[in-house]
């Protein structure tokens, strides 16, 4: 195994004489990512290594059951003045502390939130990338890595199906994640209704102008809470947001919305944008999204599509099905994080038209000053709300370069047609209610005892029990949402290793769970829920 490490030249750090004559003294110089600590690098990256690969082929159920009491016990006893005296000690540190109680999203019994398992050529593209420590804010801190993020870009930009025109060309940039990019979308939105509307004022050197008091963005009920989040971050508040009623499939109602926008006309206020959902995070529900379109155009507002989970459709076969209508939005949100198998944090923010990021841009000197923007030198820092940013493109790129696009598409459609299956399983059965058929991976349902008249907060209770019980054994996670003021149970699959027998044994499970929780909450109906067990 040595011999693949770079041999190493000797050197004359004391530090590294004190270490090798077995004195505890430590130097920071013995652990800097360089050539003379390649070797221990070697070694320490083999131990985590293998404590990983026996932490997750251990991890028999998705979560340990652990107690926040428990665990915040282990963690407060620890003196993080004293460090403990080798890499490996720490790494069995976190072994307690961490691998044996985090939740692991590969475990086909994670059904919970929006965690994809992660393919591994993306999980060593993070040890290539922090290893090396590219910054992708100017091209003179990352070389190469800021034109492979550009690449990625355009490809995604391309799977949007943006197109670049004599009068505008589409453009993006790697974000933290869905709100950001949210936030990204709504402060564009802002900024441009700002110079249409007050075409001499000067947001950013002045502020808000009071017109911005009659803006308003309009996003359905059913969207990310993200949306109202960065309203009010913008300056515009909560109350800007107006929530539009959805209808029986939980997508927008597009009448509602045209008379949501007509009484906003009427009151004298502004409407800025219309934000769709292309996969809301409870239902996946895909909003209409070319008729929210043309709605938008017609209003010059801001169209803006949330495709954070949806995206995953891009990749695949039925996009032009689901997704018909997203190249018209003006901006997208895409979570690679969500919906491509890539570690947190991989994400996009794609703009129709790239003029629009001079909203964000701010030159600075000693950064990315404007004469580099005149030689045709890409400095990404240009379109971003962060300066220093990771270089999480490369993630996406070493997926794709040894998986294939087609095949990171086939694994969001996996996760498609057993959210189907289950949902079949699900309304086959008189114990469940279930809400809706899914368009993506989830499934909103709730146990529902049919021997029983019960009353919605006893079913309430009951649902809340049930995941609480599976939660405290960690043998399987299920979300939990509300439906008009209820308790409900969710399913969230991402896993194409997932399987039919796996939701099978999930629902058994919860039926189990159910009938105790029946039990408990109605002792005197004990001897005929037990008859039907
Ligand atoms: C998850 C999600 C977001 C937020 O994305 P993060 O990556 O968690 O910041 C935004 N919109 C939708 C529809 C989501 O599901």
């Amino acid at each position: 195994m040595t011999s693949l490490l770079h041999p190493l030249s000797p050197t004359s750090f004391d530090a590294r004489e004190s270490a090798a004559s077995g004195t505890d003294k430590k130097d920071i110089r013995q652990f800097i990512f360089a050539p003379e600590n390649l070797m221990q690098y070697g070694i320490g990256a083999l131990q985590a290594l293998s404590s990983v690969q026996s932490a997750i082929a251990s991890a028999h159920k998705p979560f340990s059951g652990t107690s926040v009491d428990s665990l915040s016990q282990q963690i407060a006893q620890i003196d993080l003045s004293t460090p403990l005296s080798s890499l490996n000690d720490v790494m069995s540190e976190v072994n307690d502390i961490y691998l044996k109680h985090a939740v692991y999203f590969h475990h086909p019994h994670y059904v919970a939130h929006l965690n994809c398992p992660v393919v591994y050529p993306s999980v060593i593209a993070e040890q290539v990338l922090s290893a090396v420590n590219t910054s992708v804010d100017t091209w003179d801190q990352s070389g190469g890595a800021t034109l492979i993020e550009q690449k990625l870009i355009d490809w995604t930009c391309d799977k949007v199906g943006f197109t670049a025109s004599h009068t505008s060309q589409p453009d993006g940039i790697f974000t933290s994640g869905g709100t950001q990019s949210n936030l990204m979308a709504m402060l564009v939105a802002r900024d441009h209704a700002i110079s249409r509307v007050a075409p001499n004022w000067n947001a950013k050197h002045d502020g808000l102008p009071e017109v911005t008091a009659r803006f308003k963005i309009f996003t359905s009920e059913k969207s990310h809470f993200s949306v109202q989040k960065a309203a009010a971050l913008l300056g515009l508040g909560y109350n800007a947001v107006i929530p539009v009623p959805v209808d029986q499939y939980y997508k927008m109602d597009t009448q509602a919305l045209e008379q949501l926008i007509s009484s906003t006309l009427n009151e004298g206020n502004i409407p800025i944008a219309i934000v769709a959902t292309a996969g809301t995070t409870d239902f996946g529900s895909i909003d209409p999204l070319s008729d929210m379109a043309n709605i938008a155009s017609r209003h010059e507002a801001w169209f803006h599509v949330d495709a954070a989970y949806g995206c995953g459709l891009l990749l695949g076969t039925h996009k032009e099905a689901c997704l018909q209508g997203i190249e018209h939005a003006n901006s997208v949100t895409v979570d690679y994080h969500k919906s491509f198998m890539q570690p947190v944090s991989c994400s996009a923010f794609l703009l129709q038209d790239r003029t629009h990021f001079s909203h964000i841009s701010h030159h600075a000197e000693y950064l990315n000053p404007l004469s580099d923007a005149d030689a045709g030198i890409p400095n990404l820092v240009d379109k971003s709300l962060q300066t220093t940013r990771r270089f999480d493109a490369l993630k996406l790129w070493m997926s794709l370069r040894t998986i294939g696009e087609t095949e990171i598409g086939q694994g969001f459609e996996a996760a498609r047609i057993l959210a189907r299956q289950t949902f079949m399983l699900l309304s086959e059965d008189e114990h469940f209610e279930t809400l809706h058929a899914p368009e993506l991976t989830t499934l909103v349902f709730r146990y529902v005892p049919s021997e029983y008249d019960l009353t919605n907060q006893q079913l309430d209770e009951i649902n809340q029990s049930i995941r609480d019980t599976l939660t405290g054994q960690g043998q399987i996670m299920i979300a939990r949402t509300k439906v008009n003021g209820h308790y409900y149970l969710k399913f969230t699959l991402l896993n194409p290793a997932t399987e039919l027998e796996h939701m099978r044994h999930i629902i058994q499970a919860i039926k189990l769970a159910g009938v105790q929780a029946t039990n408990n909450h109605l002792p005197s109906a004990l001897s005929a829920a037990d008859q039907n067990t």
